[in-house]
């Protein structure tokens, strides 16, 4: 985590308002209205076409297991968001579903992400805190976690006058995306970069690929705070697929770098609340569990009945997904069982997950079960 002397990737740097308002998790249950905003907020008339429509496609959703009081972080006020400090001048963000990360400084504010979900908020959450303790509220640096525009599509809410700054693949993506909501970074690094400003510091470190080529990890050293964005959901079961990661054995692989780093408080990026070191301990768990699960379906469950479904009708691709359905289904099972009550979700995204799980095993993994090596 140290800048590493003399490495060209290292440098020292001196110096939708009411879109979910109202509906925070665990605080009300959200309208659609509420959620969707003006798109939605039309009048609904009672008894329309339309109205039933939507009653009965809601009525057809299915139901999950309630979510465990301790998964939830602090409610939201009524522009829809919390502020909350960390620690000294570490402050974070959350609207419950997303969240951002800032430290006040004697010469401006140091942002890290900004969800577009929480928006105008961020900077309202800026002027609350700053203007509380008479510090400079402007914002002069901006650190992305990662490209994905659900973390930094608020960017381009922050002006031109702000450094912006992100690991060097983040600069080819969003080169690549030419969004205007996630403007290019200024400054860019390949493996460390401290980042000190108005005698606050944040160390930023590249570990390889994970949930994208270009996530980082970025620690505050003097608050023992760690962000790391799409890998550790605090109270939840991983996002569908694994956290939708491109990389899962660099993603499994983050949870040890997690873990080697000091911190005793997290920012995962994702929910209501920040995480503590159990919170690591059991997303750990759950992903060893999961992995035990596909590993043991996958070297014992019969494909006879997949190939003689489908087999004398040469479809090899119903093959295929059937039997990886199956797999998926039958690994995911225990792992939903154990984890209900500990994590939320557990039964949401747990079957994705092992479908997930199961194309990593085999392709990143070989354990390809019964399309291994021919005898
Ligand atoms: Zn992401």
């Amino acid at each position: 985590m140290k800048a590493e002397p003399g490495d060209s990737g290292t440098t020292r740097l001196s110096s939708r308002r009411g879109l979910i308002k109202g509906a925070a998790l665990g605080v009300a249950l959200p309208s659609a209205a509420a959620l969707l905003g003006p798109v939605l907020a039309t009048p609904a008339r009672a008894a329309t076409p339309a109205a039933s429509a939507t009653a009965s496609a809601t009525a057809a959703l299915p139901d999950f297991a309630p979510v465990p009081a301790a998964s939830f972080g602090p409610a939201v006020n009524s522009d829809g968001y919390f502020v909350g400090q960390i620690k000294g001048n570490l402050y974070w963000v959350t609207d419950s579903y997303y969240q951002a990360m800032f430290l006040t400084t004697r010469e401006g504010v140091v942002v890290v992400d900004a969800p577009p979900t929480i928006g105008n908020n961020l900077l309202r959450a800026i002027q609350e805190v700053t203007r509380s303790l008479g510090r400079p509220s402007r914002v002069t640096h901006m650190i992305y976690s990662h490209n994905h525009a659900d973390h930094i599509g608020g960017a381009g809410l922050f002006g031109g006058r702000v450094e912006r700054i992100a690991h060097v693949q983040t600069r080819e993506l969003l080169r690549r995306a030419a969004d205007p909501n996630r403007p290019l970074p200024t400054t860019t690094f390949k493996n460390n970069l401290v980042v000190e400003v108005g005698g606050e510091r944040l160390e930023l470190a590249y570990h390889g690929p994970n949930h994208s080529p270009d996530n980082i990890f970025i620690y505050a050293p003097a608050y023992n705070t760690l962000m790391l964005v799409d890998v550790i959901f605090p109270g939840w079961a991983p996002f569908k697929n694994l956290a939708e990661s491109q990389d899962i054995p660099g993603w499994i692989g983050a949870h040890e770098t997690a873990h080697a780093y000091p911190w005793t408080t997290l920012v995962g990026g994702h929910l209501g609340r920040l995480g503590i070191r159990a919170d690591l301990d059991v997303q750990r768990d759950y992903v060893g569990d999961l992995q035990n699960s596909v590993r043991k379906t996958l070297t014992t469950m019969d494909p006879t009945p997949f190939f003689e479904k489908y087999g004398a009708t040469g479809n090899g691709w119903a093959i295929f997904k059937t039997y990886l359905d199956a797999a998926a289904q039958q690994a995911a099972a225990p792992v939903i069982s154990a984890y209900l009550g500990k994590l939320a979700a557990a039964d949401v995204f747990t079957l994705e997950n092992a479908s997930a799980m199961i194309n990593s095993m085999r392709i990143d993994y070989d354990v390809l079960g019964p399309f291994g090596n021919h005898a």
